[in-house]
């Protein structure tokens, strides 16, 4: 039985006082989550958010990671930097990286190798644009994104791992996938997985993002194949994150 994860993706939000407050409420909501929770943060706040969770069960990481460990790479923050805060998962592939960081495949690829390697969980986002899926070729598009994962890594890397399907639609825009559209996606990821590996396919936690809410949680997560949501913007209000994280 795979277990429910709520994550958080705080983007480009937050300063010392709202995370400080927003933890707060997390934690004294959090006891009777169904899922397992993360939060995932700005880089800067990340030592922060270490010293709030210390102890506690729930779990934090960073939105993308250095493909590299060091070297003249300006900007960038390295596996072994999120390492020393103890950090547990990394979000690699977010379509905001794809778009506007114009990340391609086998960056995000090599994103995902850099986390395996300094033990960190890969949150692996895939998904298709609008005009994709009108195009009717939503399979094609997240297929291409799971086998740059898999050529380089092989597929049992994805037995460790995190896949969150986000519809590029659905992001941040109001507009959830309906259940049904959601399931027969992460069915098709699972089934996609276990051509090549039966074990892994089952164990493999499929989240689902794209404006998740306390209101069509339930409905979602009561899906066979999606197994807890990334929560953008309903991560920043904790009365709306642990509607989330108390559904399913
Ligand atoms: C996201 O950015 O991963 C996301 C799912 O955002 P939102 O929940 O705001 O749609």
């Amino acid at each position: 039985m795979r277990r429910i994860l709520v994550a958080g993706n705080w983007k480009l939000n937050g300063s010392t006082e709202t995370i400080k407050e927003l933890l707060k409420g997390i934690l004294a909501g959090i006891s009777d989550a169904k899922a397992d929770v993360a939060v995932c943060a700005p880089y800067i706040y990340i030592p922060l958010v270490q010293d709030i969770l210390a102890g506690t069960e729930v779990g934090y990481g960073s939105q993308s990671i250095s493909e590299n460990d060091s070297g003249a790479f300006t900007g960038e923050i390295s596996g072994p930097m999120l390492n020393d805060f103890a950090c547990k998962y990394a979000i690699v592939g977010h379509s905001e990286r794809r778009s506007l960081f114009c990340e391609k495949d086998t960056d995000t690829a090599n994103k995902f190798a850099a986390a395996r390697k300094h033990g960190l969980t890969p949150i692996l986002c895939v998904g298709e644009l609008l005009e994709e899926r009108e195009q009717g070729i939503t399979e094609e598009v997240v297929s291409r994104q799971l086998d740059a994962v898999i050529e380089l890594e092989g597929v049992e890397a994805l037995a460790d791992a995190v896949i969150a399907y986000e519809p590029v639609w659905a992001i941040g825009t109001g507009k959830t996938a309906s259940p049904q559209q959601a399931q027969d996606v992460h069915a098709f990821i699972r089934g996609k997985i276990a051509k090549l590996n039966a074990e892994v396919a089952e164990k493999v936690q499929i989240l689902y993002g794209g404006s998740v809410n306390g209101g069509n949680a339930d409905e979602l997560f009561a899906m066979p194949d999606i197994d807890g949501g990334l929560i953008g913007g309903a991560s920043l209000k904790a009365e709306d994150f642990l509607a989330i994280c108390k559904a399913g």
